[in-house]
Order: C-alpha cells, then structure tokens, then sequence
C-alpha cells in the first residue's frame, strides 16, 4: 500500500471577483434579540439600531456578517495558473432580503 500526501499552497480572502456578491449585514438588539433586516449596505442595519434605541432605549447591538471569501491557488500550487472564477450565485447563497429605508423627519 502506498500513501501519498502532497502539498500545494492555497490562500483565502474577500471575494473580489466581478460577480462576488457583497457582504451581507445585519444588526441585533444585544438586549431584547431584536434584529434589524438583511442589508447589502452598512446604512439599513445602522440606521434600524438608532431607531431601535430611541424606541427601547437600548444601547448594545452586535453586527452580523455575511461576507463570502475565495480559496484560490496561491503561487507555487501546480493549479495556480488555472483559477476559475467565482461562480454567479450559488443556490446554497440565499439572496439578501430586500431592505426598507426610512429616516425620521429632523
Ligand atoms: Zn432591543
């Protein structure tokens, strides 16, 4: 019986491809669970937490992050020349609930 065991480099990081889709955030009320919408931008999740602690008064939420990342050949792997790009979406990526927007007159 023979065993071989090889080695090839690889890194990992943010998917920049063309078609990556972008983070995914979300914000939760640390105190009651509350959470905010999905939301592609930092400006939905924010601005549900200030409306969320002027309503409740409750100050401590927590950021939730979907960010997709890629594992490619890294130089030196003998498939580095060959990286394929990142698929469109795959069906285990769900999309990103539509997000709603409102601000409160000043
Ligand atoms: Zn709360």
């Amino acid at each position: 019986m023979t065993t071989v065991i090889r080695y090839a480099e690889w890194s990992i990081g943010a998917d920049r491809s063309e078609n990556a889709p972008p983070p995914i955030r979300q914000v939760e009320c640390v105190n009651c669970g509350e959470r905010s919408e999905t939301c592609t931008s930092q400006l939905g999740p924010d601005s549900w937490a200030l409306r969320h602690a002027g309503l409740s008064g409750h100050g401590a939420y927590r950021e939730i992050v979907t960010a997709y990342l890629r594992v490619t050949p890294a130089p030196g792997n003998p498939l580095y020349p060959q990286a394929e790009p990142f698929p469109t979406r795959p069906s285990y990526i769900p999309r990103p609930a539509p997000t709603r927007h409102s601000r409160r007159p000043a």
